[in-house]
């Protein structure tokens, strides 16, 4: 015997055959709404050009962190990307992209650090001093700014926007300092994140407004694989709409697989909208096992084989850049590094050989400061020297 539909004693599915979606209004009632909203609604009897900066206040200015992360256990979903989008690549690339994506999502976090511009000119500042006082803090001071040697990496600017790469333990092992450490990292709906609502207000203000969200933030991924599926997930045509990126790279490690995926057209011609170009390069120094380049690289411009995929963005338009480079805290000079017992192998436990290790191998503040200005050139157009003098 069939189950019955409690609201209509049919069976079941006889109820479910006859459930409809309610009907869609007539084109002479939707243009009658559209011109009542024109006549009457007063954000859209404003002029054209003050409606688009209410627009942009309302869904831009943000930077948006892009982040593949691996798919929770039971989500079955694959709708990391758009499917059609990825079938553009040719087989072979696809099945690369594929092992590399396929167990991946995509998350986004609301940044809540200081702009890319405003850390570009904090970086430039060589007059901030950040030292504390007494004995205990002089190696800490190694990592302030002030330091000959450090500038603040954009690793430590957002590190609380972001879900942190080590936490791999269960959170009921988390202790109350990572709880309140990881509280800034809310993954969330990007529909949320830049009130798309607006968008669904009327047919005017969607056609008006519909490309902002792309247009109208920066993005910013950390890792090649957030970026490919990024590009996959709009698709070459969405993708141009986004005129500004923040890439971080790290140099020495992943670069041959950006130089590669940069040069690949249909992912090239999906940057080709970018006109503003943030750049936060992380050193990672050889003997970390990543082969990072050394001080001495950057003076004989042995550098361009780290950078080679950034050419790609010297064939834009841009109309701003912004270069910080710093040293990645994880890596020998940072302070895990220097704070690791396993890495200290490398220096024989002995804080003055790390001290002339660094001297030798590690860019000095002002140095890096000079070789990023030249970088920003570099991409303007405006040098095609990388040499560090
Ligand atoms: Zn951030």
């Amino acid at each position: 015997m069939s189950k019955r539909c409690p609201a209509t004693s049919q069976p079941e599915q006889d109820c479910k055959r006859v459930r409809r979606d309610p009907p869609l209004p007539s084109p002479e009632s939707v243009n009658l709404i559209r011109q009542r909203n024109a006549q009457e609604s007063p954000l859209l009897r404003l002029p054209a050009e003050l409606r688009n900066r209410i627009y942009e206040l309302v869904v831009g200015g943000h930077l948006i962190h892009v982040e593949a992360e691996d798919k929770k256990e039971g989500c079955s979903k694959s709708r990391a990307f758009d499917e059609s989008a990825f079938a553009q690549l040719t087989i072979w690339q696809s099945l690369q992209l594929k092992r590399w994506c396929d167990h991946k999502s995509l998350h986004y976090y609301p940044c809540t650090a200081a702009s890319e511009g405003e850390a570009y000119d904090r970086f430039l500042d060589a007059s901030a001093l950040e030292f504390l006082p007494g004995d205990d803090e002089v190696f800490a001071n190694n990592w302030r700014l002030g330091d000959r040697y450090h500038v603040l990496s954009c690793k430590e600017r957002h590190a609380k926007c972001l879900p942190q790469d080590d936490d791999k333990k269960p959170e009921w092992m988390w202790a109350p300092i990572d709880r309140s450490r990881l509280a800034g990292a809310t993954n969330m709906s990007l529909f949320r994140a830049l009130e798309f609502g607006l968008l669904q207000t009327c047919s005017q203000i969607h056609h008006e407004a519909k490309d902002l969200p792309l247009s109208a933030n920066t993005f910013s991924v950390r890792d090649l694989v957030s970026f490919l599926l990024l590009a996959c997930r709009l698709g070459p045509l969405r993708a141009q709409i986004i005129k500004s990126i923040h890439i971080v790279l790290r140099l020495g490690r992943d670069r041959e697989h950006w130089a590669y995926w940069l040069a690949v057209p249909k992912i090239s011609h999906g940057l080709s909208g970018v006109r503003h170009f943030h750049l936060s390069l992380l050193i990672i120094h050889a003997g970390m096992g990543d082969d990072g380049p050394f001080r001495d690289d950057f003076f004989s411009g042995r550098t361009t084989s780290w950078l080679s995929g950034l050419d790609r963005f010297r064939a834009l338009p841009l109309s701003c850049v912004t270069v910080i480079l710093s040293d990645d805290p994880d890596s020998k000079f940072g302070i895990k590094g220097f704070s690791d017992s396993a890495l200290q192998y490398g220096w024989s436990h002995d804080n003055e050989t790390w001290l002339q290790l660094r001297e030798h191998e590690c860019l000095t503040a002002e140095e890096k400061r000079r070789w990023a200005k030249q970088l920003k050139s570099y991409l303007l157009n405006e040098t095609s020297d990388l040499v560090l003098r």
